[in-house]
This record gives structure tokens, C-alpha cells and sequence, in this order.
């Protein structure tokens, strides 16, 4: 008995699959900031952020899969975890503030690019930053 089946075309030695692969992955990093002119946050803390992520693509890699995730983590966490969000350049150069919403689009744009060098190109569709057990924020690009 047949309980599956899976198709794949071979192009351009990429495995194309008919439908559609959706890739959720979360971990977590430690950053500390302050937020001029917010109450309390304008205080040097900290806070255990969840970082969510989803990518989807039709494409896997050399190694069946849409992005090897452990790649997103790398450079994520090489680039924030266990530092001052307000000591970063991409933070001051930007001269924006590293509030959630913030942060959440800086990781975007760092997870894009990451997908923008694979050869199969997953499409990231959003990323969640969650501050507290009460608050995240989703970005993402339409
Ligand atoms: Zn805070």
C-alpha cells in the first residue's frame, strides 16, 4: 500500500517540489537596551528575546532544505546575543531607537538577506520578536 508520494522535478539540479514547504523555527537570544523618553525603559535591562521566523519556498537546497535554520541562528546571534542593542552600529547608524518593532525589522533584514545568497532563494515571510511572555511583534513585507 502506497501512503504517500512525493514529486519532485530536477531543475537547474534544485529539488522542485509540487507544493509548498513552511519552515517555523524559534530561539532565543539575551540583549540589553534603554528607550530615551519611554518611563521606565529608559534604563539600562534586559531581556530574553524569542526570535520566531518563517520561511517558504518550493525549492530545497543541496541538502534537502528550504535554509539550514542553525544558519539564521548563527548570524543572528553573532550579531546581538549578549550585547547593548543601543551600542550597535546598525542601531545608531540607522538613528532609530532598538524598540521590539525595530529589532524585529533589523532581523528581517539580516534573515532576507541570508536567504537572498542561497541558490534556491526561500522567501522569509515574517519574523517575530518577543520581548515578554506579553508582547511580540511581527514584521514582515508584502
Ligand atoms: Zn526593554
Amino acid at each position: 500500500m502506497v501512503y504517500f508520494k512525493v514529486v519532485f522535478k530536477l531543475k537547474d539540479d534544485l529539488k522542485v517540489a509540487l507544493g509548498e514547504f513552511t519552515v517555523v523555527k524559534h530561539f532565543w537570544i539575551s540583549c540589553a537596551h534603554f528607550l530615551k523618553n519611554v518611563d521606565r525603559c529608559e534604563n539600562l535591562h534586559g531581556h530574553n528575546y524569542k526570535i520566531t521566523f518563517c520561511l517558504k519556498g518550493k525549492k530545497l537546497d543541496q541538502n534537502d532544505m528550504l535554509l539550514d535554520f542553525r544558519e539564521v541562528k548563527r548570524a543572528v546571534k553573532e550579531t546581538f546575543d549578549h550585547k547593548c542593542l543601543n551600542d550597535l552600529s546598525i542601531f545608531k547608524k540607522g538613528n532609530f531607537l532598538p524598540t521590539t518593532e525595530m529589532f524585529a525589522k533589523v532581523i528581517f533584514d539580516i534573515i532576507s538577506n541570508l536567504c537572498k545568497m542561497k541558490e534556491n532563494a526561500p522567501l522569509l515571510k515574517w519574523v517575530e520578536v518577543e520581548e515578554t511572555d506579553e508582547v511580540y511583534v511581527r514584521y514582515e513585507e508584502f
